[in-house]
């Protein structure tokens, strides 16, 4: 079993200990339990492209895995990467419908993947394997059934075609088979930006909870690791919001100014396809690197970039007082509750990011309903619907004095458990 799929199984039987007091029938509890641990279906095969002009035939194993429905459709991306594995399916799966629960939006969780290289293959290929894909995975997915969306390294182009073969399969339109379609397709407003905008709403809301942090946004200094979607759109939302953004980082490197930096710039400097190791630095202005990153003495820390980023290795050297998860995974169960012990508030992935499949669900109503809502609209429905997520949770880690995590995966395994009662399931 990978490390990543035990973490997803170690968090729900962890919050089980702690749910487990508000069920009487202990049987059926441990039932509910059990069945949230495995995955509802796991579909996997083989799918063959011939690969372009060469005529070269190419194989690859590729995953759909379907972990719950007791609260809706399954909802999940579909990663292309090399290390692509059915453990590491079945870990994100079970995320999505931790994930699910915790916005209270009314889906199940699943995620797909193909192992694959995207970067070696032509665009040809990568169209021909996208098609395949949607065929091979066509018996399962459906508005009602099963709803895939991008991951790592797929996109709106990918999603388009995708949709394009699973259409013609079926013989009808079916916008809402998929999300994260581009606009020209039923795709949704604020879909780009959704995951950062919500990331800053969860700061906004924590931020109105705890009072020893009342004053202007500019007392606040946050630290982002990370500068692709997520980590861009969380620090310019936030720097427009009037926080003090004093550091960000790509892979190449880590930029620092203790005053504040200019978002705009960087944002516009990497559009251009810059490294940050080359960002030309004005004064009060210095690279620093990743590891020096995390251990800033800010506000609030959010790495953005990668799984396993607050590790054993780097715990004790954590100085900032809150971690705002907006990577998937990116603090292991070690530090974790070290960080918890240490009195450092971790807001946990499966409501920071939460954002990005909140607006695919608003895409998905779009489709379904044939009406399509402004920026404006999908920007006040996620603020509604994040904030209520964030205020649940604070309450129940309030009330149980546990972790922001613990408390998440408490709410979110309840959610999933009384459904699964009521349907009968267990
Ligand atoms: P992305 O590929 O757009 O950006 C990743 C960023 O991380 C880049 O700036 C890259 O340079 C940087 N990076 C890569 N390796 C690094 C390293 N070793 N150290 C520091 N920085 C490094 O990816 P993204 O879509 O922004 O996703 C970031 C994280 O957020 C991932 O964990 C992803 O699973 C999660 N997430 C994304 C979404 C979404 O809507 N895009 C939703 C939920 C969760």
């Amino acid at each position: 079993m990978n490390a990543m799929l035990q973490a997803a199984l170690g968090q729900i039987k962890d919050s089980s200990v702690v749910l487990s007091d508000d069920y009487q029938d202990k049987k059926r509890f441990k039932k509910a339990i059990e069945a949230i641990l495995t995955p509802e279906k796991i579909i996997k095969g083989k799918i063959t492209i011939k690969a372009g002009s060469s005529g070269k035939r190419k194989t690859f194993q590729v995953f759909r895995i379907e972990h719950n429905d007791a609260r809706g459709p399954f909802k999940g991306g579909i990663r292309f990467h090399p290390d692509v594995s059915e453990d590491e399916v079945r870990a994100l799966s079970t995320l999505m419908s931790l994930k699910c629960a915790v916005a209270g939006i009314p889906y199940g969780g699943g995620k797909g993947g193909i192992i694959v290289d995207p970067s070696k293959l032509t665009r040809e290929e990568l169209k021909e394997l996208s098609m395949e894909y949607a065929k091979f995975i066509a018996p399962y997915i459906g508005p009602w059934k099963d709803v895939p969306a991008p991951d790592v390294n797929t996109d709106g182009q990918i999603m388009s075609w995708m949709l394009e073969a699973y259409e013609k399969k079926i013989g009808m339109e079916s916008p809402a088979t998929f999300t994260g379609k581009p606009l020209e397709l039923g795709g949704s407003l604020g879909r780009t930006e959704a995951t950062g905008q919500g990331g800053v709403y969860v700061l906004d809301a924590y931020l109105k909870r705890n009072s020893k942090f009342q004053g202007p946004n500019s007392k606040i200094t946050i630290a982002v690791q990370g500068f692709g979607n997520v980590g861009y759109y969380f620090a310019t939302i936030a720097s427009e919001l009037g926080f003090k953004v004093v550091a960000v980082s790509d892979s190449s490197s880590g930029i620092y100014n203790p005053k504040g930096l200019d978002i705009k710039a960087l944002g516009e400097f990497k559009d251009k396809g810059g490294s940050f190791k080359n960002y030309p630095l004005k004064s009060g202005t210095k690279l620093i690197t990743n590891s020096e990153l995390l251990e800033l003495p800010v506000t609030f820390l959010v790495p953005a970039a990668l799984e396993n980023a607050i590790t054993k290795d780097n715990m004790e050297k954590i100085s900032a007082e809150v971690v705002l998860e907006m990577a998937n995974g990116p603090t292991t169960t070690e530090a974790d509750t070290y960080l918890f012990e240490k009195g450092i508030d971790v807001i946990p992935d499966i409501l920071s990011n939460s954002g990005g499949v909140t607006v695919s669900y608003f895409e998905w109503v779009q489709n379904l309903n044939g009406y399509y809502w402004t920026k404006e609209k999908v920007n006040e429905e996620l603020k509604n619907i994040i904030t209520k997520a964030f205020m649940d949770i604070d309450k129940i880690k309030k009330e149980k004095r546990i972790s922001y995590r613990r408390a998440a995966n408490y709410l979110s395994l309840k959610r999933i458990i009384d459904a699964m009662m009521l349907r009968g399931r267990v």
